[in-house]
């Protein structure tokens, strides 16, 4: 099965052709160099930039992979959640698509777009596998047991990893996207040198909630701390600060994460999202999983963060299990992911 898919649902304008698990091109425009001077993604500066970008995108994806329209079986594109505005770009251009060349639409919900990715970085992965999921928006333990088959087993009560991230680092001043920038500071500091909160749930009963994270509160004690620190020195000590707060994110999402693989008996962690670039983190995971035996699959970076090659393997899937989206699929800001039978309807026999 052949896919030309199409992912607009936040600040990268992408598309991609896949051929079962294999991709065969994977075109990224990223806009984060429009979005810079404003510290974050701004709805309506992403939405034209997807606009100028998506046809362009979609005919180096198609002239990369070297097929023409006779060879594609289906055209697929992310449809929730995501920016509505950023959405409906994809989602228009994949309608007029599908229409002119006579081909057959699958909506694909963005978070089991970034479950597949897994799937291209490993193929011969099969379900039932568990998947961390950490990036700018979501921060999520999903139970893979086949496609469409989901359980959500924790989620962030607040903001998400990616998200933590973004917001410490623009507290210390270092731009936007702050992943990157922290992750490198945070290679050259002291882990021990400030002890900063975990985030932990409380349930009524005083225990810690074994999955659900938070990270509003270490944010907040991240920007206390650099008050305090600020009275006593002229420069922050950077390289440390990140350490720390480093080290809190990752200890937050291994223990999450190990505990979620153990009570439920995977014998494969999949990370998925932005923030699965993250050294603290992969090194926290790694040393954790050895001795319990648990395989972990860290797909390539260019896999974890936005791209259409993800939205085109989960839709290979819904292809062949007969799934087609009606020609008045819409774009959806938010959808649960244990709801996207919606998306489809059987194909006609
Ligand atoms: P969602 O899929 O939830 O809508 P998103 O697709 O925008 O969110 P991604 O593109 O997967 O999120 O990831 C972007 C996030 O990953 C940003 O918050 C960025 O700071 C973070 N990130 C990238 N690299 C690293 C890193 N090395 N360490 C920590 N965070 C990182
Ligand atoms: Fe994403
Ligand atoms: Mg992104």
């Amino acid at each position: 099965v052949r896919i030309l898919a199409i992912e607009t649902s936040c600040d990268e304008t992408a598309a991609a052709v896949v051929r079962d698990r294999a991709i065969e091109s994977n075109v990224i425009a990223s806009q984060v160099r429009a979005h810079q001077p404003f510290g974050g993604v701004v709805p309506e500066v992403a939405s034209r930039a997807h606009l100028a970008n998506i046809n362009g995108v979609i005919t180096a994806a198609m002239g990369e992979a070297g097929c023409d329209w006779s060879a594609i079986d289906a055209i697929a594109v992310t449809c929730a959640p995501g920016l509505v505005g950023s959405l409906l770009i994809g989602v228009t251009a994949a309608k007029t698509l599908a229409l002119v060349q006579q081909k057959p639409l699958l909506g694909i919900h963005h978070l089991e777009g970034h479950l597949y990715a897994s799937y291209l970085a490993e193929p011969t992965l099969e379900p039932p596998f568990l998947c961390l999921l950490v990036s700018g928006g979501h921060t999520s333990l999903i139970g893979v047991y086949g496609c469409g088959e989901y359980q959500l087993f924790g989620q962030t009560r607040d903001d998400a990893a990616g998200e933590a991230y973004d917001k410490v680092a623009r507290l210390l001043g270092l731009g936007y996207p702050g992943g990157p920038v922290l992750d490198r500071l945070a290679q050259q500091g002291n882990p021990e040198a400030f002890d900063l909160p975990e985030g932990n749930i409380r349930l009524l009963d005083g225990k810690v909630h074994p999955y659900d994270s938070s990270f509003s509160g270490l944010k907040t004690a991240v920007a206390r701390l650099v008050e305090e620190l600020r009275q006593t020195y002229d420069e922050l000590p950077l390289a440390d600060l990140a350490a720390s707060f480093q080290k809190a994110v990752a200890q937050a999402l291994t223990k999450r994460a190990i505990a979620a693989a153990v009570d439920h008996g995977f014998k494969t962690l999949a990370i998925g999202g932005g923030v699965a670039a993250n050294s603290g983190l992969r090194q926290h995971l790694t040393a954790a999983a050895e001795p319990l035996g648990l395989q972990l699959i860290f797909p390539p970076l260019r896999l974890c963060t936005d791209n259409a090659a993800m939205i085109g393997c989960a839709a290979v899937e819904h292809f062949q299990r007969g799934d087609r989206s009606p020609l008045d699929l819409t774009a959806r800001s938010r959808l649960s992911l244990l709801e996207i039978s919606a998306l489809y309807t059987a194909a006609p026999l």
